[in-house]
Protein backbone atom coordinates (compact mmCIF):
# COMPACT_ATOMS: atom_id res chain seq x y z
CA UNK A 1 0.00 0.00 0.00
CA UNK A 2 0.71 3.72 -0.16
CA UNK A 3 1.55 4.75 3.08
CA UNK A 4 -0.61 1.91 3.90
CA UNK A 5 0.32 -1.71 4.41
CA UNK A 6 0.80 -2.50 0.57
CA UNK A 7 0.39 0.15 -2.02
CA UNK A 8 3.73 1.36 -2.41
CA UNK A 9 5.82 -0.43 -5.01
CA UNK A 10 4.59 -1.50 -8.69
CA UNK A 11 5.57 -3.54 -11.68
CA UNK A 12 7.36 -4.21 -14.73
CA UNK A 13 6.56 -7.19 -17.63
CA UNK A 14 3.60 -7.51 -19.43
CA UNK A 15 1.26 -10.03 -17.35
CA UNK A 16 0.50 -11.64 -20.36
CA UNK A 17 3.59 -13.25 -20.78
CA UNK A 18 2.08 -15.38 -17.55
CA UNK A 19 -0.68 -16.36 -19.74
CA UNK A 20 -1.68 -20.02 -19.12
CA UNK A 21 1.13 -22.73 -19.24
CA UNK A 22 -1.86 -25.09 -19.59
CA UNK A 23 -3.17 -25.97 -22.93
CA UNK A 24 -6.49 -24.21 -22.70
CA UNK A 25 -9.72 -27.03 -21.65
CA UNK A 26 -12.48 -28.42 -22.84
CA UNK A 27 -15.27 -24.81 -21.43
CA UNK A 28 -16.16 -25.63 -18.15
CA UNK A 29 -19.32 -25.53 -17.16
CA UNK A 30 -20.81 -22.85 -14.89
CA UNK A 31 -22.83 -24.81 -12.61
CA UNK A 32 -20.19 -27.02 -11.95
CA UNK A 33 -17.64 -24.12 -11.28
CA UNK A 34 -19.46 -22.73 -8.65
CA UNK A 35 -20.06 -26.40 -7.06
CA UNK A 36 -16.59 -26.92 -6.84
CA UNK A 37 -15.61 -23.59 -5.44
CA UNK A 38 -18.46 -23.38 -2.74
CA UNK A 39 -17.33 -27.12 -1.74
CA UNK A 40 -14.10 -26.49 -1.30
CA UNK A 41 -12.21 -24.48 1.50
CA UNK A 42 -11.57 -21.33 0.37
CA UNK A 43 -8.76 -19.71 2.66
CA UNK A 44 -7.27 -15.94 1.85
CA UNK A 45 -3.85 -15.77 3.51
CA UNK A 46 -3.95 -11.68 3.79
CA UNK A 47 -6.79 -8.92 4.38
CA UNK A 48 -6.38 -5.67 6.32
CA UNK A 49 -9.89 -5.11 7.52
CA UNK A 50 -8.69 -5.13 11.07
CA UNK A 51 -8.04 -1.03 10.49
CA UNK A 52 -11.97 -0.61 10.24
CA UNK A 53 -12.40 -2.60 13.12
CA UNK A 54 -10.96 -0.18 15.47
CA UNK A 55 -13.83 2.41 14.55
CA UNK A 56 -16.59 0.80 17.41
CA UNK A 57 -19.14 1.86 14.39
CA UNK A 58 -18.03 -1.02 12.01
CA UNK A 59 -20.10 -3.73 11.85
CA UNK A 60 -18.57 -6.61 9.80
CA UNK A 61 -22.04 -8.14 9.76
CA UNK A 62 -23.13 -5.61 7.41
CA UNK A 63 -23.18 -4.89 3.50
CA UNK A 64 -20.75 -2.06 3.04
CA UNK A 65 -20.63 -0.17 0.28
CA UNK A 66 -16.85 0.68 0.18
CA UNK A 67 -14.39 -1.66 1.25
CA UNK A 68 -13.72 -5.19 0.12
CA UNK A 69 -14.95 -7.14 3.09
CA UNK A 70 -17.61 -7.89 5.01
CA UNK A 71 -19.80 -11.17 6.38
CA UNK A 72 -22.06 -11.20 3.20
CA UNK A 73 -19.61 -10.79 0.34
CA UNK A 74 -17.80 -13.17 2.06
CA UNK A 75 -20.67 -15.64 2.04
CA UNK A 76 -21.29 -14.61 -1.83
CA UNK A 77 -17.37 -15.01 -2.24
CA UNK A 78 -17.70 -18.35 -0.61
CA UNK A 79 -14.97 -17.95 1.56
CA UNK A 80 -14.28 -20.29 3.91
CA UNK A 81 -10.75 -18.88 6.48
CA UNK A 82 -9.51 -15.37 6.56
CA UNK A 83 -6.22 -14.09 8.05
CA UNK A 84 -7.10 -10.78 9.55
CA UNK A 85 -4.02 -8.81 9.60
CA UNK A 86 -2.36 -7.25 12.61
CA UNK A 87 -0.85 -3.96 11.08
CA UNK A 88 0.50 -0.77 12.33
CA UNK A 89 3.65 1.28 10.30
CA UNK A 90 7.15 0.06 10.77
CA UNK A 91 7.99 3.22 12.06
CA UNK A 92 6.23 2.53 15.11
CA UNK A 93 8.19 0.45 17.17
CA UNK A 94 8.74 -0.51 21.32
CA UNK A 95 5.70 -0.52 24.06
CA UNK A 96 3.09 1.58 21.94
CA UNK A 97 3.92 -0.80 18.76
CA UNK A 98 3.00 -4.22 21.25
CA UNK A 99 -0.16 -2.24 22.64
CA UNK A 100 -1.69 -1.03 19.14
CA UNK A 101 -1.23 -4.62 17.80
CA UNK A 102 -3.30 -6.41 21.12
CA UNK A 103 -5.78 -3.54 20.79
CA UNK A 104 -5.94 -4.49 17.11
CA UNK A 105 -6.30 -8.40 18.04
CA UNK A 106 -9.20 -7.47 20.51
CA UNK A 107 -10.98 -5.10 17.55
CA UNK A 108 -11.01 -8.70 15.37
CA UNK A 109 -12.18 -10.41 18.87
CA UNK A 110 -14.97 -8.56 19.14
CA UNK A 111 -16.18 -9.30 15.53
CA UNK A 112 -15.73 -12.93 16.02
CA UNK A 113 -17.96 -12.48 19.47
CA UNK A 114 -20.60 -9.87 17.96
CA UNK A 115 -21.03 -12.72 14.82
CA UNK A 116 -21.43 -16.08 16.44
CA UNK A 117 -23.12 -18.24 14.05
CA UNK A 118 -20.99 -16.56 11.14
CA UNK A 119 -17.44 -16.26 12.59
CA UNK A 120 -15.17 -18.15 14.75
CA UNK A 121 -11.68 -17.40 15.76
CA UNK A 122 -9.69 -20.74 15.06
CA UNK A 123 -5.71 -21.71 15.18
CA UNK A 124 -4.95 -24.39 13.71
CA UNK A 125 -5.90 -26.42 9.96
CA UNK A 126 -8.53 -29.27 12.12
CA UNK A 127 -10.25 -25.69 13.31
CA UNK A 128 -10.44 -24.32 9.53
CA UNK A 129 -12.03 -27.77 8.46
CA UNK A 130 -14.75 -27.96 11.31
CA UNK A 131 -15.84 -24.38 10.74
CA UNK A 132 -16.50 -24.77 7.22
CA UNK A 133 -17.92 -27.69 8.47
CA UNK A 134 -20.15 -26.04 10.51
CA UNK A 135 -20.73 -23.36 7.71
CA UNK A 136 -19.22 -20.97 9.79
CA UNK A 137 -16.13 -18.49 8.41
CA UNK A 138 -12.90 -19.53 9.90
CA UNK A 139 -11.23 -15.97 11.26
CA UNK A 140 -7.42 -16.48 11.98
CA UNK A 141 -4.76 -14.04 12.64
CA UNK A 142 -1.52 -12.42 11.07
CA UNK A 143 0.97 -10.51 12.65
CA UNK A 144 2.35 -8.24 9.75
CA UNK A 145 5.94 -6.97 10.65
CA UNK A 146 8.02 -8.00 13.63
CA UNK A 147 8.30 -4.64 14.63
CA UNK A 148 5.62 -5.40 16.84
CA UNK A 149 7.16 -7.98 19.17
CA UNK A 150 9.43 -4.74 20.62
CA UNK A 151 12.61 -6.98 20.41
CA UNK A 152 10.96 -9.48 22.74
CA UNK A 153 10.17 -13.41 22.16
CA UNK A 154 7.96 -12.83 25.33
CA UNK A 155 5.36 -10.50 23.06
CA UNK A 156 5.92 -13.11 20.37
CA UNK A 157 4.75 -16.13 22.85
CA UNK A 158 2.10 -13.74 24.09
CA UNK A 159 0.41 -13.38 20.51
CA UNK A 160 0.43 -16.75 20.21
CA UNK A 161 -1.20 -17.43 23.14
CA UNK A 162 -3.96 -15.08 21.87
CA UNK A 163 -3.65 -17.50 18.56
CA UNK A 164 -2.20 -15.20 16.17
CA UNK A 165 -0.96 -18.26 13.71
CA UNK A 166 1.31 -16.29 11.53
CA UNK A 167 3.92 -13.01 11.65
CA UNK A 168 5.24 -11.55 8.97
CA UNK A 169 9.00 -10.83 9.60
CA UNK A 170 9.39 -7.14 8.10
CA UNK A 171 6.40 -4.91 6.89
CA UNK A 172 8.52 -1.83 4.61
CA UNK A 173 11.39 -0.56 6.88
CA UNK A 174 14.05 -2.89 8.12
CA UNK A 175 13.54 -4.46 11.96
CA UNK A 176 16.02 -4.38 14.06
CA UNK A 177 16.60 -7.77 13.50
CA UNK A 178 15.60 -8.57 10.10
CA UNK A 179 15.71 -6.40 6.45
CA UNK A 180 12.73 -5.38 4.75
CA UNK A 181 12.40 -5.68 0.79
CA UNK A 182 11.94 -1.92 0.27
CA UNK A 183 14.79 -0.83 2.49
CA UNK A 184 17.79 -0.53 2.38
CA UNK A 185 20.08 -3.35 3.61
CA UNK A 186 21.43 -3.51 6.94
CA UNK A 187 21.60 -6.69 8.97
CA UNK A 188 21.91 -8.26 5.19
CA UNK A 189 19.45 -10.91 6.03
CA UNK A 190 18.71 -11.85 9.80
CA UNK A 191 20.85 -11.17 12.60
CA UNK A 192 21.19 -13.25 15.99
CA UNK A 193 17.81 -12.04 16.99
CA UNK A 194 16.02 -12.63 14.13
CA UNK A 195 17.79 -16.48 14.20
CA UNK A 196 16.45 -16.81 17.55
CA UNK A 197 13.05 -15.46 16.33
CA UNK A 198 12.55 -17.80 13.26
CA UNK A 199 13.26 -20.96 16.30
CA UNK A 200 11.05 -19.63 18.69
CA UNK A 201 8.23 -19.57 15.95
CA UNK A 202 9.20 -22.71 14.87
CA UNK A 203 9.06 -24.33 18.60
CA UNK A 204 5.81 -22.16 18.76
CA UNK A 205 4.42 -23.98 15.78
CA UNK A 206 3.45 -20.24 14.17
CA UNK A 207 4.27 -19.69 10.72
CA UNK A 208 6.70 -17.90 9.28
CA UNK A 209 5.80 -15.16 6.75
CA UNK A 210 8.39 -13.85 4.21
CA UNK A 211 6.14 -11.19 2.51
CA UNK A 212 7.88 -8.23 2.23
CA UNK A 213 11.29 -9.47 3.58
CA UNK A 214 14.26 -8.78 1.47
CA UNK A 215 15.71 -11.44 -0.51
CA UNK A 216 18.53 -12.38 2.20
CA UNK A 217 15.97 -12.29 4.64
CA UNK A 218 14.32 -14.98 3.27
CA UNK A 219 17.53 -17.19 2.28
CA UNK A 220 18.29 -16.50 5.72
CA UNK A 221 14.50 -17.93 7.21
CA UNK A 222 14.73 -20.59 4.25
CA UNK A 223 18.25 -21.92 5.69
CA UNK A 224 17.29 -21.90 9.03
CA UNK A 225 13.32 -23.05 9.31
CA UNK A 226 12.68 -26.80 10.07
CA UNK A 227 9.01 -26.24 8.96
CA UNK A 228 7.50 -24.88 5.59
CA UNK A 229 7.39 -21.19 5.23
CA UNK A 230 4.57 -18.81 3.15
CA UNK A 231 4.46 -15.98 1.54
CA UNK A 232 1.11 -14.42 2.86
CA UNK A 233 0.66 -12.04 0.12
CA UNK A 234 3.03 -12.32 -2.50
CA UNK A 235 2.98 -12.06 -6.67
CA UNK A 236 5.67 -12.88 -9.16
CA UNK A 237 8.37 -10.98 -9.92
CA UNK A 238 8.92 -12.33 -13.22
CA UNK A 239 5.88 -10.78 -14.48
CA UNK A 240 5.99 -7.49 -12.78
CA UNK A 241 9.19 -6.22 -11.13
CA UNK A 242 8.92 -5.15 -7.64
CA UNK A 243 10.89 -5.71 -4.63
CA UNK A 244 7.72 -7.03 -3.16
CA UNK A 245 7.20 -10.21 -5.62
CA UNK A 246 9.20 -13.69 -5.55
CA UNK A 247 11.59 -13.61 -8.08
CA UNK A 248 11.30 -17.48 -9.80
CA UNK A 249 14.30 -18.53 -7.44
CA UNK A 250 12.72 -17.97 -4.76
CA UNK A 251 9.11 -19.98 -5.81
CA UNK A 252 11.44 -22.64 -6.47
CA UNK A 253 12.92 -22.57 -3.19
CA UNK A 254 10.14 -22.07 -1.12
CA UNK A 255 8.37 -24.65 -3.07
CA UNK A 256 11.23 -26.89 -2.08
CA UNK A 257 10.81 -26.60 1.38
CA UNK A 258 7.11 -27.22 0.96
CA UNK A 259 6.03 -23.59 1.44
CA UNK A 260 2.79 -21.80 -0.67
CA UNK A 261 3.42 -18.41 -2.36
CA UNK A 262 -0.01 -16.65 -1.85
CA UNK A 263 -0.66 -14.41 -5.01
CA UNK A 264 -1.07 -10.39 -4.26
CA UNK A 265 -4.17 -9.02 -5.79
CA UNK A 266 -2.95 -5.52 -5.94
CA UNK A 267 -2.71 -3.74 -9.62
CA UNK A 268 0.67 -2.09 -8.42
CA UNK A 269 2.15 -5.78 -7.81
CA UNK A 270 -0.05 -7.90 -10.80
CA UNK A 271 1.20 -5.67 -13.74
CA UNK A 272 4.53 -3.77 -15.09
CA UNK A 273 2.23 -0.93 -16.72
CA UNK A 274 0.36 0.22 -13.66
CA UNK A 275 3.49 0.13 -11.04
CA UNK A 276 5.54 2.15 -13.82
CA UNK A 277 3.16 4.46 -14.29
CA UNK A 278 3.16 5.11 -10.19
CA UNK A 279 6.75 5.78 -10.38
CA UNK A 280 6.47 7.57 -13.64
CA UNK A 281 8.33 11.52 -13.21
CA UNK A 282 9.19 11.05 -9.87
CA UNK A 283 6.18 9.00 -8.48
CA UNK A 284 4.04 12.27 -9.26
CA UNK A 285 0.60 10.42 -8.97
CA UNK A 286 1.87 7.95 -5.90
CA UNK A 287 2.55 11.42 -4.58
CA UNK A 288 -0.53 13.33 -5.25
CA UNK A 289 -2.94 10.40 -4.31
CA UNK A 290 -0.73 10.50 -0.98
CA UNK A 291 -1.12 14.20 -0.43
CA UNK A 292 -4.81 14.05 -0.97
CA UNK A 293 -5.43 10.86 1.49
CA UNK A 294 -3.85 12.64 4.16
CA UNK A 295 -5.74 15.88 3.20
CA UNK A 296 -9.04 14.01 3.65
CA UNK A 297 -7.78 11.44 6.82
CA UNK A 298 -5.02 12.61 8.49
CA UNK A 299 -3.58 9.43 9.94
CA UNK A 300 -6.79 7.35 10.10
CA UNK A 301 -6.06 3.91 8.66
CA UNK A 302 -8.92 2.96 7.73
CA UNK A 303 -10.10 6.01 6.22
CA UNK A 304 -6.78 6.07 4.14
CA UNK A 305 -7.30 2.21 3.19
CA UNK A 306 -11.16 2.74 1.82
CA UNK A 307 -9.99 6.38 0.40
CA UNK A 308 -6.49 5.12 -1.31
CA UNK A 309 -8.33 2.85 -3.07
CA UNK A 310 -11.00 5.17 -4.60
CA UNK A 311 -8.18 7.43 -5.67
CA UNK A 312 -6.70 5.34 -7.89
CA UNK A 313 -9.59 4.09 -9.30
CA UNK A 314 -10.49 8.08 -10.03
CA UNK A 315 -7.09 7.80 -11.96
CA UNK A 316 -7.70 4.84 -13.74
CA UNK A 317 -11.03 6.64 -14.62
CA UNK A 318 -9.57 9.69 -16.16
CA UNK A 319 -6.70 7.97 -17.72
CA UNK A 320 -3.50 8.74 -15.76
CA UNK A 321 -3.27 5.08 -14.56
CA UNK A 322 -3.67 1.87 -16.80
CA UNK A 323 -6.77 -0.53 -15.88
CA UNK A 324 -5.79 -4.14 -14.59
CA UNK A 325 -7.98 -6.37 -15.08
CA UNK A 326 -8.76 -9.28 -11.97
CA UNK A 327 -7.77 -12.44 -14.75
CA UNK A 328 -4.25 -10.67 -14.06
CA UNK A 329 -4.96 -12.44 -10.57
CA UNK A 330 -4.94 -15.98 -12.14
CA UNK A 331 -2.03 -15.01 -14.58
CA UNK A 332 0.52 -14.75 -11.78
CA UNK A 333 -1.22 -17.89 -10.25
CA UNK A 334 -0.39 -19.86 -13.54
CA UNK A 335 3.32 -18.79 -13.45
CA UNK A 336 3.88 -19.41 -9.68
CA UNK A 337 2.25 -22.70 -10.27
CA UNK A 338 4.13 -23.17 -13.94
CA UNK A 339 7.84 -22.42 -11.42
CA UNK A 340 7.31 -23.62 -8.14
CA UNK A 341 4.40 -26.47 -8.84
CA UNK A 342 0.45 -26.24 -8.00
CA UNK A 343 0.78 -27.48 -4.49
CA UNK A 344 2.80 -24.33 -3.86
CA UNK A 345 0.35 -21.79 -4.64
CA UNK A 346 -2.28 -19.84 -2.73
CA UNK A 347 -4.65 -16.74 -2.30
CA UNK A 348 -3.25 -13.27 -0.09
CA UNK A 349 -5.62 -10.91 -1.42
CA UNK A 350 -4.32 -7.80 0.23
CA UNK A 351 -8.22 -6.97 0.75
CA UNK A 352 -8.79 -3.35 2.02
CA UNK A 353 -5.05 -2.65 1.61
CA UNK A 354 -4.25 -2.25 -2.40
CA UNK A 355 -5.92 -1.35 -5.42
CA UNK A 356 -7.88 -4.22 -6.44
CA UNK A 357 -8.12 -4.95 -10.20
CA UNK A 358 -10.90 -4.26 -11.88
CA UNK A 359 -13.71 -7.58 -12.25
CA UNK A 360 -12.12 -8.50 -8.07
CA UNK A 361 -13.41 -5.06 -6.59
CA UNK A 362 -14.65 -7.27 -3.51
CA UNK A 363 -14.67 -10.73 -1.98
CA UNK A 364 -17.42 -11.58 -3.80
CA UNK A 365 -15.32 -11.96 -7.09
CA UNK A 366 -13.83 -15.16 -5.89
CA UNK A 367 -15.64 -17.97 -7.36
CA UNK A 368 -14.34 -16.20 -11.15
CA UNK A 369 -10.77 -17.28 -9.94
CA UNK A 370 -12.10 -20.80 -9.47
CA UNK A 371 -13.69 -21.04 -12.63
CA UNK A 372 -10.86 -19.11 -14.78
CA UNK A 373 -8.34 -21.78 -13.00
CA UNK A 374 -10.47 -24.32 -14.64
CA UNK A 375 -10.85 -22.88 -17.80
CA UNK A 376 -7.31 -22.72 -18.10
CA UNK A 377 -6.85 -26.67 -17.70
CA UNK A 378 -6.16 -27.47 -14.04
CA UNK A 379 -8.01 -29.95 -12.46
CA UNK A 380 -10.56 -30.09 -9.57
CA UNK A 381 -7.49 -31.37 -7.35
CA UNK A 382 -5.17 -28.65 -8.09
CA UNK A 383 -7.71 -25.73 -7.82
CA UNK A 384 -8.91 -27.17 -4.52
CA UNK A 385 -5.42 -27.00 -3.01
CA UNK A 386 -4.72 -23.05 -4.63
CA UNK A 387 -7.66 -22.17 -3.34
CA UNK A 388 -6.53 -23.40 0.43
CA UNK A 389 -5.40 -27.08 0.64
CA UNK A 390 -1.83 -26.39 0.02
CA UNK A 391 -2.19 -24.07 3.19
CA UNK A 392 -3.99 -26.69 5.25
CA UNK A 393 -1.02 -28.64 4.35
CA UNK A 394 1.23 -25.99 5.57
CA UNK A 395 -0.48 -25.79 8.70
CA UNK A 396 -0.56 -29.19 9.29
CA UNK A 397 3.20 -29.35 9.33
CA UNK A 398 3.50 -26.20 11.31
CA UNK A 399 1.81 -27.51 13.72
CA UNK A 400 3.46 -31.06 13.66
CA UNK A 401 6.82 -29.31 13.57
CA UNK A 402 6.28 -27.44 16.98
CA UNK A 403 5.19 -31.16 18.46
CA UNK A 404 8.45 -32.77 17.39
ZN1 LIG B 1 1.57 -6.08 3.18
Amino acid sequence: MRALPDHIAACAVSALLALSSLAAAAPVDPTAARKLHFDAIVIDTHDDTTQRMLDPAFDLGERHADGNIDIPRMREGGLDAVFFSIWIPGTVTGEVAVQRALTQIAAVQRQVAAHPRDLVLVTTADGIRKAAAEGRIAVLLGVEGGHMIGNDLANLRRFFALGVRYMTLTHSVNVDWADSSTDRPRNVGLNDFGREVVREMNRLGMMIDISHVSDATFDDVLALSTAPVIASHSSARALCRVPRNMNDRMLRDLAARGGVAHVNFHMGFLAQEYSNALKANDGRIDKSIDAQIVERCGDNEACQIITGSQLARERVTNGTLPRVEWNAIVDHMAHAARVAGVQHVGLGSDFDGADMPYGMEDVSGLPKITAELLARGYKPQEVRGMLGGNLLRVMEQVEAAARR
